[in-house]
């Protein structure tokens, strides 16, 4: 083959809009080699015995990979499938093609850029570049106002400044025509139970049936701010838990990259030249930015994200207490909007971002449980994991992140109440509690026992008791927090550092 061969290695990018190493291949006019390699670490184990992979992203991740051999396809192209390690399988494939360069968008944590490392050195030896583009976020970070090393810790800062004195880059064109392989294996895409999973359960109450690929992203974009109308009232509606239009749900999409946020901005544009521009149509921006915000600060601390001591370096004593850790993940705590968030997360793979920041604040605040477990038990579970979105947001939500505020928890009956008055969502997961009138769903431990009759839920036999004094143990904790920041402080007064 005398032609520039230029590798395209996918990874969290799947799709072919908005994709600057496709478009850069096709500029300099090589045959391109798409290429997706199924890591076997990514099914491994996380450090406290959960899948890496679960069974919800597992069947996404597939479902993903399927729809971008099919746009590969369409183009004239098509994806070559590998079950390895990259860094084993692109020098072979390289060498048999007598590639020149491989093209890829890089990453910021540490598995992610070990690989990255490995697949440099085996291709040094061989005479192969390893191009690397960046491409997950809204910003590119060469247009960012300050250097990564100098990002501001506060977000608020962050985005303030990001959005004074920054600007997002249109979109890469999706090419028209690609050429075709020239012959070789290109791989079968592997099923679940080829990955030792089995499908998950069918559950009709979740809040979206999500697709993974490329083509169901758009179709879910399109399907939310144009034909249904939503994005309108985004800023109103974001924070609710029931129901498939209460946010975009463009998360799972946006983890591996079947959308870019770019294109997401440019629809956000469109909508808002076209149909209405308000404080809605800014905050799904501004949620973008968030996410941003995530990958830049791991790109800047490294490994510190998943330290227990967090990135503010705080030694609180964490229980790993087992037995109450696994009430916790099945749902049987006693306080109903922690236990239906729980069982909608294991029943389907997904939580909307109130219940997000209510039960990591429950296990930390009110348990005292090392966060790394609940962040394990989400990357686990989530179909949206991202390793900077969760690992950030868990971060902050236990207190050793860049959470300005301190010791900050979230009283969850009150939550329950603002955000659920009338209790619909926590019967939905919980039908034990159907018959309980709203004014008395979220705390059923106060239920007499001939309300527990009339009602039809024996509380500690259909439903837990609580399995924590709230107020106690938020006051524990909150002196556990504070003893372990002034010693933080102090070490760091003596370092001279402030
Ligand atoms: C403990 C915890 C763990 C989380 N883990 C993840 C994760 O693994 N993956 C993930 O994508 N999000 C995570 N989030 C953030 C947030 O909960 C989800 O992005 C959101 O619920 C997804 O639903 P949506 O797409 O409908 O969001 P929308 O409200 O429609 O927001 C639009 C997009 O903005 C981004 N976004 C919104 N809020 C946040 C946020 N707080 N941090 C980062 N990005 C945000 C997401 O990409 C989202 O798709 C986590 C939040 C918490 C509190």
């Amino acid at each position: 083959m005398s032609q520039n061969v230029i590798i395209l290695w996918y990874r969290n990018d799947l799709r072919i809009h908005d994709h600057e190493p496709l478009y850069k291949a096709l500029k300099v006019n090589a045959q391109i080699i798409p290429i997706y390699c199924l890591d076997p670490r990514q099914f491994s184990q996380t450090d406290f015995g959960f899948p890496k992979t679960g069974v919800f992203r597992a069947k996404f991740l597939l479902e993903s990979i399927a729809d971008l051999r099919n746009n590969l396809q369409k183009l004239g192209s098509n994806l070559v499938i590998f079950q390895d390690k990259p860094e084993i399988v692109i020098p072979r494939l390289a060498q048999q093609l007598s590639a020149k360069s491989v093209f890829f968008h890089q990453e910021v944590t540490e598995l992610e850029v070990k690989v990255e490392r490995l697949v440099h050195q085996a291709l040094k030896q061989i005479g192969v570049r390893l191009k690397s583009f960046w491409g997950h976020t809204l910003y590119h970070p060469d247009d960012l106002p300050f250097e990564i090393k100098q990002l501001p810790e506060l977000f608020t800062t962050f985005r303030k400044d990001v959005e004074k004195n920054s600007s997002v880059n249109p979109t890469f064109s999706i090419p028209k025509k690609l050429s075709s392989l020239p012959k070789i294996d290109v791989g079968e895409l592997p099923t679940l139970s080829d990955l030792n999973l089995e499908k998950p359960p069918l559950n009709s109450q979740g809040v979206l049936e999500f697709k993974g690929g490329e083509t169901a992203a758009k179709e879910r974009v399109k399907n939310y701010f144009w034909q249904q109308d939503y994005l309108k009232v985004y800023k109103e509606t974001r924070n609710g838990m029931l129901g498939a239009n209460y946010s975009s749900k463009f998360s799972p999409w946006l983890a591996l990259g079947c959308l870019s946020p770019r294109y997401i901005y440019e629809e956000v544009k469109e909508y808002e030249y076209q149909r209405v521009k308000n404080q809605s149509t800014y905050w799904l921006i501004f949620e973008l930015i968030w996410r941003d915000y995530f990958r830049f600060i791991c790109q800047k601390h490294g490994n510190k994200i998943f330290h227990k001591s967090g990135l503010q370096g705080i030694a609180i004593p964490w229980q790993e207490d087992w037995e109450k850790f696994r009430k916790w993940q099945a749902g049987q705590t006693g306080f109903p909007l922690v236990d239906a968030n729980m069982r909608e997360l294991l029943a389907t793979g997904f939580m909307s971002n109130r219940g997000r920041q209510n039960v990591a604040s429950f296990l930390t605040k009110n348990l005292g449980i090392n966060w790394q477990m609940g962040a394990e038990w989400f990357e686990s579970l989530l179909i949206d994991y991202d390793v900077c979105s969760n690992w950030g947001n868990w971060n902050y939500t236990a207190g050793v992140g860049n959470d300005g505020r301190g010791f900050r928890y979230f009283n969850i009956p009150k939550q329950a109440k603002d955000y659920d008055p009338e209790g619909k969502y926590v019967k939905h997961w919980l039908p034990e509690l159907g018959k309980v009138p709203p004014a008395k769903v979220h705390e059923p431990w106060k239920l007499l026992p001939v309300e527990q009759d009339r009602f039809g839920v024996k509380i500690g036999v259909d439903y837990p008791e609580p399995i924590i004094d709230l107020w106690q143990s938020v006051k524990e904790n909150e002196k556990k927090y504070n003893r372990a920041l002034q010693m933080t402080l102090g070490k760091i007064n003596k370092r001279g550092r402030f």
